[in-house]
């Protein structure tokens, strides 16, 4: 067997595409033989079952989630001169959306327990500039927002959370996207609610950002081919929003299912070697988008496992302060010591809704093997 192709992939769609094909492909087939291809019905009726999955009044689905974070600083006139905080924890498009606004990036570091946003540590990072706070709900949960959504009151400052991993994710009974100004969702194949392509949503409870996000996505028009600002194109296509429908309408199992698996995983591997399990707290639901794990130990285990077919994965290995396309933000190695040590103890296990529970029982065996403690 060759180490560089895994027999337990981290991610694969084609076992759940199989189990639904002909329902998939009927999907298909009724957007095709509908005679609409751009923004009719099927987007207008995925959009409006998405915000209420959210618990937000409307939702303008959008590209992608880039996009949904670009048009939500956009409709919101954050730009040029302006800092939006973050953290440096995230996946590149977090931050690649606030430089496409023009804004300046301003990074917070992440909590020991959860990898996510320190917010005791935000008043610190909010100077005269600062317009905006985007929460990033990494994993499959949600940032600590209570504190932070009084903190941006107090200071008068949007809040754009990226939920591109925490779709459904909720916090004290409420869903992600549904506390800031605009959540912005990934409709990415990987994550929660995945496309079979691009595609992502901005929710918004506020009607005036709604028709602003509208018209910004459609070339700034609103009707009559008049442009009433400059605009883009940033739109879903109604096959992508239809099969998103279907999928949205199962996305309870769906998530049952990663929790399932999730939970194999933490009976497994309590107590193994230096491992750190996933933290969760009795405020939040996690949706596990990923099962991410910290090891000090993580380069020799992860070659351990891919020598035995089993792929993981680094999210993310270089936290974005330290990357060369943001060199020019002038950040410093040291600058965010959590941020940078847990860049290099974090493992992703694989893991999908339909993985096979063998797939997870062999992982599980593999590692305690590694740490000494299998029966392998
Ligand atoms: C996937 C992702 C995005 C971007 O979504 P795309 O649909 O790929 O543009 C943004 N932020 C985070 C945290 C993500 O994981």
């Amino acid at each position: 067997m060759s180490d560089t192709i895994p027999n337990i992939p981290f991610w694969q769609y084609l076992t759940g595409y199989e189990q639904l094909r002909s329902e998939y492909l009927n999907v298909v087939d009724s957007v095709f033989m509908s005679g609409r291809l751009i923004l009719g019905n099927e987007v207008a009726s995925f959009e409006k079952a998405f915000a209420a999955y959210c618990g937000v009044k409307n939702g303008v689905a959008v590209h992608s989630g880039t996009d949904a974070l670009f048009l939500a600083l956009k409709s919101l006139d954050i730009g040029s001169g302006d800092e939006v905080v973050t953290v440096s924890n995230t996946a590149v498009p977090t931050v690649a959306a606030i430089r496409a606004a023009g804004a300046v990036p301003v990074f917070v570091d992440v909590e020991e327990e959860s990898g996510l946003m320190a917010v005791d540590e935000l008043a610190a990072k909010i100077s005269s500039c600062t317009r905006c706070i985007m929460p990033v709900h990494l994993y499959g949960q949600m940032v600590d927002m209570q504190p932070l959504m009084e903190l941006a009151g107090s200071h008068g400052l949007a809040v754009v959370e990226d939920c591109a991993q925490a779709c459904g994710a909720s916090y004290r009974g409420r869903r992600a996207g549904s506390f800031g100004d605009i959540g912005a969702f990934s409709f990415y194949p990987t994550k929660i609610l995945g496309a079979f392509g691009d595609g992502g949503m901005a929710a918004t409870s506020d009607s005036t950002l709604s028709r602003r996000l509208l018209r910004l996505r459609f070339y700034g028009i609103e009707s009559d081919y008049h442009a009433e600002e400059p605009g883009y194109n940033s739109r879903l296509d109604e096959l992508q929003a239809a099969l998103l429908n279907f999928k949205l309408a199962r996305i309870d199992t769906a998530v049952s299912s990663r929790r399932q698996v999730a939970r194999l995983y933490s009976e497994g591997l309590a107590g193994v070697g230096d491992i750190e399990l996933p933290a969760v707290f009795a405020d939040r639901d996690h949706q596990y988008h990923l099962y991410t794990i910290r090891t000090a130990q993580r380069s020799s285990l992860m070659q351990f496992l891919r020598k035995r077919g089993i792929e993981t994965r680094i999210n993310y290995p270089t936290p974005i302060h330290l990357m060369r396309g943001y060199e020019d933000l002038g950040c410093r190695k040291g600058e965010l010591p959590v941020t940078e040590r847990l860049s290099e103890m974090i493992l992703s296990l694989p893991l999908y809704p339909e993985i096979p529970h063998e797939h997870v029982s062999s992982v599980i065996e593999a590692i305690r093997c590694y740490f000494g403690t299998g029966t392998g």
